[in-house]
């Protein structure tokens, strides 16, 4: 197995490719080399940017160099000792309709110039194409697919199967279903370039999300032309493991200076907001009087530290369990972003499946964005679908959640509890205290030290998407249990009327008895001696 995934967060990894050259960890960025302008020569991007992999044109090198670099190899002819992956001249079917080889010279050349990751010819289906190009791109790319493996004579290079279909996922889903089934050992979202330069971040998502779906999840995804830090965490969150990125050097030709939140023309800047090996030696006027080839290779350079800094933070966002935390900070980058991360939603049952069960960090709940965290998803899953209360509970106390986790120990409800204990003792069992909680909705007492319910922070009173979802938990769990009397400590406060209304109509609706407190209008004391009387007569009541 050339992957072995390490670490995982979200359908994110930290994982290990191995190649002919050696083992690389992934998220990994390819920064692009096109040998006849380059700005930054490939041994300084391996020695002062760390940079341990890097992508070329199979096309261009062809064209350009003929056999030096099958005469040289092309880690000597590119000077440079890491990995390297080829890409084949794909894309520029795609800005000149057609090239000058075919598919097998392209596999064959790949070979000779003994690369370590090489790419089929296959056939980008581009942005706004008619459905009828798409197919045809689709079943053109799938049948030179089918070829390589005729073709090829080595085993010790790796393919990459591109999956196409543009923006119509169901073709994407074609696509990745059939070139499941043949031994790539790294599948590639083709020509996603384009929608990305009409920031459709959301469509992204639908892209990725409809190929990731189709694959096996365990092979490495590589994402082209995804090249600017703004959407790293996006993409590596829903599964990319690769990406390449010329944007780094064109960007630079245009003086855009790249940051992790987004874009600028040096001639906006007022400061130079980094701390790069560049940025920190330099002021802005000295870089904005650079003869423009200078300035070129300076904006260029910054922009790869840009890139390799966002993927550091993103590996160790996955380590620390933190990857939603980082994705959602970043999405406020721009509101497309932000508008992609809403598209999660669509996605969350895959995404809650396939994500870690176990983490070392608790979470932060920012805002309803959040409610699509796996964690909040399987929790509501395995409450509907395998928890049921005992039998013997008849009466459902409702507490509102405190600051104080685990939320049994907070002041206040130990105070009710001893209560209970003291009152009630060989009757506790049938009244049975749950938390409505953000972002969580219902927690079982017992169940609330289990993680992550006690391990998140949120902070209070939540928004009103929050507030509604948390509603909406409490009226499905009081429909799908029988319970015959239920009791709710109204914290007005920060539930608004929305829980006391909520629990109001589902038991009217259902036929039950309800009683509530409002915790605001008396003393606790006080609330704590009529809840007494309420829960007595409730008891005397039924037996
Ligand atoms: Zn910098």
């Amino acid at each position: 197995m050339a992957f072995e995934i390490k670490e995982r967060d979200l359908l994110a990894r930290i994982g290990r490719l191995e190649t002919k050259s050696g083992t690389v960890e992934t998220p990994l960025l390819f920064p692009v080399i096109n040998p006849t302008i380059q700005l930054i020569p490939p041994r300084k991007i391996q020695e002062n940017f760390g940079c341990q992999a890097l992508i070329s044109n199979a096309y261009i090198l062809k064209q350009r160099f003929k056999t030096q670099p099958i005469e040289k190899g092309l880690h000597d002819f590119l000077d440079f000792n890491g990995v390297i992956m080829t890409d084949s001249g794909a894309y520029q079917i795609l800005v000149y309709g057609d090239i000058e080889t075919t598919p097998e010279e392209i596999i064959k050349y790949q070979e000779q110039i003994d690369t370590d990751i090489a790419t089929i010819l296959d056939w980008p289906t581009g942005w706004k194409v008619s459905r009828k190009h798409a197919e045809h791109t689709v079943d053109q790319t799938l049948e030179r697919a089918k070829k390589l493996f005729k073709t090829k004579t080595r085993k010790d290079i790796l393919w990459v199967g591109p999956i196409q279909g543009g923006r119509h996922l169901d073709l994407i889903a074609k696509s990745a279903h059939e070139m499941a089934k043949l031994p790539f050992q790294i599948h590639a979202l083709g020509s996603p370039t384009e929608v990305m330069e009409h920031y459709r971040f959301d469509l992204l998502v639908d892209m990725i999300m409809t190929a990731k779906m189709n694959l096996p999840i365990e092979k490495p995804l590589h994402l082209f032309g995804a090249g600017h830090p703004i959407m790293f965490s996006l993409a590596t969150a829903l599964g990319c493991d690769l990406f390449d990125s010329a944007a780094y050097a064109i960007y630079a030709r245009n003086n855009r200076y790249m940051t992790e939140y987004g874009t600028s023309r040096l001639k906006e800047l007022n400061y130079l907001p980094c701390a790069c090996p560049k940025c920190s030696k330099i002021t802005l006027k000295e870089v904005k009087e650079m003869e423009p080839k200078e300035k070129q290779a300076f904006i260029a350079e910054h922009n790869l530290y840009t890139c390799q800094a966002e993927l550091k933070r993103i590996k160790q966002a996955i380590k620390k369990g933190r990857l939603w935390e980082h994705l959602e900070m970043r999405a406020h980058g721009h509101p497309t972003l932000l508008q992609a991360l809403k598209r999660l939603k669509k996605y969350e049952k895959f995404i809650e499946e396939h994500s870690p069960a176990a983490k070392k960090s608790g979470i932060f709940f920012f805002t309803s964005i959040g409610l699509v965290r796996p964690e909040i998803v399987r929790y509501r899953k395995k409450l509907a679908e395998r928890y049921s209360p005992s039998h013997e509970a008849r009466i459902l106390l409702l507490a509102p959640q405190t600051r104080i986790k685990p939320l049994h120990k907070s002041r206040e409800f130990k105070e009710t509890a001893k209560l209970l204990r003291r009152t009630f003792k060989e009757r506790l069992n049938e009244i049975h205290i749950c938390f409505y909680t953000a972002p969580f909705g219902l927690v079982p007492i017992e169940l609330d030290e289990v993680y992550p319910l006690s391990q998140h922070e949120t902070a209070f009173p939540p928004d009103k998407e929050t507030r509604e979802y948390v509603t909406k938990q409490i009226a499905d769990y009081i429909n799908n249990t029988k319970y015959e009397i239920i009791v709710l400590l109204h914290d007005p406060e920060n539930w608004g009327k929305e829980v006391l209304d909520t629990c109001r109509k589902t038991c009217l609706r259902k036929n039950m008895k309800f009683e509530y407190f409002n915790m605001k209008e008396e003393r606790s004391k006080i609330i704590r001696a009529s809840l007494k009387e309420t829960l007595q007569k409730a008891l005397s009541e039924q037996h």
